[in-house]
């Protein structure tokens, strides 16, 4: 199996060195992987004049998963727009045809002071948000401002699903859910928008080719609710671009650190991009001091989701779970006056566990 490892800028090459460790330890365990590594984003730029070089295009494309560390930084502000390093992730994104976006929340219970609900709520966390990435209103046509006949301007999008596109990113929703504790709820808003209520009935109709997990549907607003009110209710929650654009990031608030959460983009194939959730961090890179828990832990969902190896990423979860019960803590997850680790002190303790 053959990995690319694009770290990237900032804090990327920081957290990302953290995740190798991780995975050539595994290497030498007996794991049958082989890393190669891309310049990516700022890096890509300085390296190639271009924020995703042919170079590091061709490696993806011979490997079977990509981890990601984080691109930007300051400094590429003034260049002009597509030669940003943000575009590296767009392009690799449209490139492969990510359109599966899948975003754990997970609560340890050793960091439920962390989060912004109250720990009884939130310890024990662990939930699934499966976005589609790549159609919706995002993409719809067409879209656009124009002055209408009494003369005002006028605003409008357009909201867009066709079945294909529905059914893949529910094939994925049940597949994920097998891996976990089997149910899936789809969040739409059926009882309002047409699309949706194709959405609804695309993802009843695939479920028939999964008997053996439970389907659910909720509308988008009390998903809203309950993502807040009873988190640990769900297990999978499917849905599409932009409900899914606001329902992760409310998901991901509810742990607590952005440091720890980690992030999967898939295509039809099984190939995907993983990475943190988190960017490259200018504020703290060249500390040594970011955490690399969510790199850690975006590859162990590269070995479960691309590699096929879903006991060893359960191997290196539950190494990190065993660093954070040890007390192992970087800044951002850490009580007032706890000692705290440097990145690559973070990455010897979950080693340790492992
Ligand atoms: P950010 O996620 O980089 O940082 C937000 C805050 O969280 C900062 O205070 C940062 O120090 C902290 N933080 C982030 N990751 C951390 C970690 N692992 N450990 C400890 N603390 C951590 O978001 P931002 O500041 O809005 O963006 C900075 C740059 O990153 C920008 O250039 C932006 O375009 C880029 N970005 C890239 C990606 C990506 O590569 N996928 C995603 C988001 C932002």
């Amino acid at each position: 199996m053959k990995v690319a490892v694009l770290a990237g800028d900032g804090i990327g090459p920081e957290i990302t060195a953290q995740a190798v460790r991780v995975l050539a330890a595994l290497a030498t365990d007996g794991l049958a992987l082989e890393l190669v590594y891309g310049a990516v984003g700022g890096a890509g730029y300085d390296a190639a004049g271009d924020p995703l070089p042919a170079e590091t295009l061709a490696l993806c494309e011979q490997s079977d998963a990509i981890l990601f560390g984080a691109v930007g930084a300051p400094r590429y502000d003034g260049l002009e727009r597509a030669l940003r390093p943000e575009q590296g992730l767009l392009r690799l994104r449209k490139h492969f045809d990510l359109f599966a976006n899948l975003r754990p929340a997970l609560v340890y219970p050793e960091l439920a002071h962390a989060s912004s609900l109250r720990p009884e709520v939130v310890a024990g966390l662990d939930l699934l948000i499966l976005r589609e990435l790549t159609s919706d209103i995002y993409f719809g046509k067409p879209r656009g401002i124009v002055v209408n006949e009494a003369g005002q301007r006028e605003g409008f999008d357009t909201m867009r699903y066709n079945e294909g596109e529905i059914r893949r990113i529910a094939i994925t929703a049940f597949e994920a859910a097998r891996k976990r504790s089997r149910r899936v709820c789809s969040v739409d808003k059926a009882n309002v928008l047409e699309t949706t209520q194709l959405w609804r009935d695309v993802v009843t109709e695939v479920h028939a080719d999964y008997p053996d997990v439970e389907l659910s549907h909720m509308y988008v607003d009390n998903a809203a609710m309950q993502l807040v009110r009873n988190p640990r209710q769900f297990d999978v929650i499917v849905t599409g671009n932009m409900f899914g654009d606001i329902l992760s990031d409310e998901a991901s608030m509810l742990t607590g650190s952005i440091g720890m959460l980690p992030s999967a983009s898939l295509n039809a194939a099984g190939f995907g991009l993983y990475e943190p959730i988190h960017g490259s961090a200018p504020d703290i890179a060249g500390k040594g001091v970011a955490n690399p828990l969510g790199a850690i832990l975006s590859a162990a969902m590269m070995l479960r989701y691309s590699l096929g190896q879903d006991a060893v990423a359960t191997r290196v979860e539950d190494a990190v779970r065993a660093a954070l019960r040890g007390g192992a803590r970087t800044a951002d997850i850490a009580r007032e006056g706890e000692p705290t680790l440097s990145s690559e002190a973070m990455g010897d303790a979950v080693l340790a566990a492992l």
